[in-house]
């Protein structure tokens, strides 16, 4: 881990304006910057960033957050792939904190193996350019399958002569660890202990990290050979994990966040090809289904993925596997079938780039539709074959689960329903009891296991929720939620500030809400962690926690920090009507906002003791809740005596 010391530093150094000014074209408004949205398209500007604040927001499609997450989001860096970028611009030096001395090893091995594979790229290109079996052999190879030399540089492919040690020489020559060396695949160990090539007559395919970096190879073998396997890959190392690799998802991601939408095919050469007819948001998975790392890393560009596969291809029933994974995650699929034996390489090279891009957007198919389509024509008139498809297909509609999912569900049942010659309204009871069963299936999990903070969702946000999707159970509990996120919002606004003489509003604060505790998880964790900062001396603001090194704490105060708050704006009202808007009102702010916080939750009290009284069945117990109810009545009087005196003043 970076060391807070090093991000303190870093923290101290960010300008929000100079970051997303590296991105963005950003003009002065006021006291904030306004510039054309990265993340969406739009011809007015109405994205906002604020210096004063160190926060970005835009007004048309709601993204917000602070320098970190602009980079997160923008360059989809990880939390500390960002921190090291703003190190970089500020020439700070990183200070790393103690790691194991196992994750000292991994991280050994793996530079190791970057610096292998780096030098073996090398290598292989100029065997590929610079020696005459290279030119006369594999280069023209890739020239008659009609890769340019201005693709071959880009996508760094290579050549492995067709000798027994040509590589395995040079390795060693250059003082690599012989130990690791297996472990690239590019050598192999033979009986006699000897290190000899392992792609021997290969053209090679260097397959990239998000970061640039080679994590490993594909190796091709040029022509026909029965006996030989088509491709080689590196096998699983510390850095080359099959199920998190998209081939070409380096040389894409531009094209892919600009088209929004990722075409997928099966494989390396596709790849190419469709780059060098200048279609350029391309990645290839290899021809297996689909992975859950997989699916993630596409939708952090988009939530658009179109499969082009050649329509006799195994690739179709293994990419078929991967669907329910896809839809749960958010993902729109559609599909489309090169025909007549051809593939995406092969049909981009015959028909051109403009009418390929015509095919694509002609013969785009849903995916479900798809899938449904397929399984009806196998079950063709046998009744209780059809049943199981009906039942097949509520249970992959059932996976679409997020609440802005819904209409997309809505509107596959009824297409499906169609499909099927069912009734709308049978389906969609189908589909409900899968969901049911999913859900207690889940809930029985999470009883089983014990919960764990950590691994709790984040609270949904209320303010994106369209109100007729909530319940009233559902809206009960958002209206204490966003008690909650009150009170931690003054917490990060004024609790350094101080309240009396000897005491800062956070003191106030903690003593006031001592006898409570705060009932959505993500939020109580945030109030201690608050806490304990403060109890160290750190002081915690909305600043300095925006950098908190846990991904959920830091989202809660981004989203705590950006958005208008509905509490509080009430209350903005009455004091302006009162003349009183210019004035400090942070106190009266966490005055009413501590207040309103305990009526609320003593008002809960009062009720559920007024149950308790109904069914109390001894008198003994009866009096005791009476008692209490008479203490509680009186906190409340007093609560609303002094929100009283707070409007009045
Ligand atoms: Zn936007």
């Amino acid at each position: 881990m970076i060391s807070p010391n090093t991000i303190q530093q870093i923290t101290n150094r960010i300008d929000i304006i100079d970051i997303v000014g590296e991105f963005v074209k950003l003009k002065k408004r006021g006291t904030n910057y306004i510039g054309n949205c990265p993340f969406h398209n739009e011809k007015t500007p109405s994205f906002t960033v604020s210096p004063s604040k160190e926060i970005f927001k835009c007004f048309g499609c709601g993204k917000s957050g602070n320098s970190i997450t602009f980079l997160m989001e923008h360059e989809k860096y990880g939390y500390v792939e960002a921190l090291k970028w703003l190190a970089a611009r500020y020439n700070i030096e990183i200070e790393e904190t103690e790691t194991s001395p196992e994750q000292k090893q991994l991280i050994q091995t793996a530079d190791s193996l970057y610096i292998i594979n780096n030098f073996a790229q090398k290598f292989f290109t100029s065997q590929l350019f610079d020696t005459e079996t290279g030119r006369n052999i594999a280069l023209s190879y890739l020239r008659e399958r009609g890769f340019n030399e201005e693709i071959i540089h880009k996508f760094q492919l290579g050549y492995n002569p067709d000798s027994r040690d040509t590589l395995a020489q040079a390795l060693i020559a250059n003082q690599f660890n012989p130990e690791l060396l297996p472990k690239t695949g590019l050598v192999v160990v033979r009986n006699d202990d000897q290190l000899v090539d392992n792609y021997r007559n290969r053209i090679i395919f260097p397959i990239h990290a998000n970061t640039g970096k080679i994590i490993g190879f594909g190796a091709r073998i040029i022509g026909k050979n029965d006996r030989a396997p088509k491709y080689i890959n590196t096998p699983e190392n510390e850095i080359y994990i099959k199920s998190r690799i998209l081939y070409g998802a380096y040389q894409a991601r531009a094209a892919i966040d600009k088209a929004d939408e990722c075409l997928l095919v099966e494989g390396y050469t596709d790849v190419i090809s469709l780059h060098q007819a200048g279609i350029e948001n391309v990645v290839a998975s290899g021809g297996t289904s689909l992975t859950t790392d997989q699916i993630r890393l596409i939708r952090k560009y988009t939530n658009n993925l179109t499969i082009i596969y050649d329509g006799d291809s195994a690739g179709v029933k293994a990419a078929l596997r991967g669907l329910d994974m896809a839809l749960e995650e958010g993902l729109n699929v559609r599909l489309v079938l090169i025909p007549d034996n051809e593939d995406p390489d092969s049909y981009v090279n015959k028909v051109g780039a403009s009418a390929f891009n015509d095919f694509v957007a002609r013969s785009k198919k849903d995916f479900v539709i798809f899938q449904l389509e397929v399984m009806l024509k196998e079950a063709g008139n046998d009744v209780s074959r059809k049943s199981t498809v009906v039942n097949q297909i509520a249970e992959t509609l059932s996976k679409i689960s997020k609440a802005e999912d819904f209409t997309k569900q809505q509107d596959y049942i009824r297409q499906c329903a169609g499909l099927l010659r069912i009734d709308e309204a049978g389906l969609t009871n189908l589909v409900n009891k899968y969901k049911r069963e999913k859900i207690s299936k889940e809930e029985r999990k999470a009883q089983s296991q014990q919960p764990d903070l950590d691994d709790m969702p984040p609270p949904p946000d209320m303010m994106g929720q369209p109100e007729d999707v909530l319940d009233d159970t559902t809206r009960l509990l958002a209206q204490d939620e966003a008690h909650e996120r009150n009170i931690l919002r003054v917490l990060l606004e004024y609790g350094l500030r101080s309240w009396d003489e000897t005491t800062n509003m956070a003191d106030y604060i903690f003593s006031e809400l001592e006898h409570f505790h705060l009932e959505t998880p993500a939020l109580e964790k945030l109030y201690e962690e608050y806490r304990s900062w403060y109890q160290q001396g750190l002081e915690p603001t909305i600043k300095s926690m925006l950098y908190h090194d846990n991904e959920e704490i830091r989202n809660l105060v981004v989203s705590l920090s950006v958005f208008p708050f509905e509490l509080s704006q009430n209350w903005d009202e009455v004091l302006e009507g009162m003349n009183i808007v210019n004035r400090d009102t942070s106190k009266q702010d966490v005055l009413m906002s501590v207040n309103y916080y305990k009526l609320r939750r003593i008002k809960k009290m009062i009720e559920e003791n007024q149950r308790d009284i109904e069914h109390a069945a001894v008198d003994d117990d009866f009096k005791k809740l009476l008692d209490v109810h008479k203490y509680l009545k009186d906190a409340e009087r007093e609560i609303t005596r002094q929100l009283g005196t707070v409007i009045i003043k």
